[in-house]
């Protein structure tokens, strides 16, 4: 008997834009995080992710690796930059977004980006020493890392030398703003790393604009510069928002006319409170700064 020929497989269809899984912040071993950028691509496809910035602190080191590991795995990976810069004294983080890690302006302010953490680190280190405490072993391990050196590095080293019990008190008492070894560092101007961004082919989102320690009034003149500079996006939801800081931040990006955007700011897994692949949604009321980048 002639058997009727079998159906045709369905063809996969790319989820909807709406019922994609986009995180747009995390971090690999080329600055503070964890997990190699192999192993964050991986984590993050397992966990559902469709779309991933690698945005690691000043450094883009980890981009092509990451973007290898994305194609072998069918998950969109965007290239991206968290930049440290400054505005009224306080260090100011501005993710850069699809930039192009190639571009030559860009690749010279992070090679300064990456001179100025490594004095700071020493300066650091020298202070500890003043202090007493083992100050050059303590830059030798946070040296032997692969990434760019961060207190992030400096304060595990100081709890794994039993030197504070938990990272968190690291910064309570020694390196947090205000205490005793802590330096301010040297950071650009906030217009200047924007430019930067800009000039890269990049969008530049303002991250995590609730964490800063300012008054309600210089957050407004904050993100206020931050447009005028060629800013178009904010950072609405981002991994330990309370749903308060989203609804603030939201606002303000209406405000502001700014798009928004969403991201975990994953360091490591060990930590529970920005988990990969958990829902950032963007409420409906802000454009999503990935229109455009990303079709249906
Ligand atoms: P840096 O960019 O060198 O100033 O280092 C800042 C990094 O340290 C941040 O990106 C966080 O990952 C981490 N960090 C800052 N404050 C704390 C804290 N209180 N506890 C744990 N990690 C922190
Ligand atoms: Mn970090
Ligand atoms: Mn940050
Ligand atoms: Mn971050």
């Amino acid at each position: 008997m002639i058997q009727p020929p079998a159906p045709e497989p369905p063809t996969p269809q790319p989820p909807a834009l709406h019922a994609l899984k986009i995180d747009l912040h995390t971090h690999s071993h080329y600055s503070d995080g964890v997990l190699s950028p192999t192993a964050l691509v991986e984590r993050a496809a397992a966990a559902g992710v469709n779309i991933l910035a690698l945005t690691d602190h000043d450094s883009t080191a980890g981009l092509a690796e990451a973007s290898r590991q994305a194609d072998s795995l069918g998950l969109k990976l965007v290239p991206g930059v968290e930049i440290s810069a400054a505005w009224r004294a306080q260090s100011i983080h501005v993710l850069g977004l699809w930039i192009d890690p190639c571009a030559v302006p860009l690749e010279r302010a992070l090679a300064t980006q990456a001179q100025r953490r490594h004095q700071r680190m020493r300066n650091i280190c020298s202070r500890l020493s003043e202090m007493g405490l083992p100050g050059e072993s303590l830059l030798a391990t946070v040296q032997a890392h692969p990434g760019l050196p961060t207190r992030s590095h400096l304060a595990d080293a100081m709890v794994a030398m039993n030197l504070a019990r938990s990272k968190a008190d690291v910064f309570k008492n020694f390196l947090g703003k205000g205490r005793a070894a802590h330096l301010a560092a040297d950071w650009p101007a906030l217009d200047e790393v924007i430019g930067w961004i800009l000039s890269s082919g990049g969008v530049a989102s303002l991250a995590h604009p609730a964490r800063y320690l300012l008054s309600a009034g210089a957050r407004r003149q904050l993100i206020a510069d931050f447009a005028a500079a060629g800013g178009t996006s904010l950072e609405v939801v981002t991994g330990g928002n309370a749903p308060q800081h989203i609804e603030t931040c939201s606002a303000l990006a209406v405000k502001f006319g700014l798009m928004g955007s969403v991201g975990s700011d994953f360091h490591d897994p060990q930590l529970s409170w920005n988990p990969l692949g958990r829902s950032l949604k963007l409420p409906d009321c802000i454009t999503p700064v990935w229109r455009g980048y990303v079709s249906e």
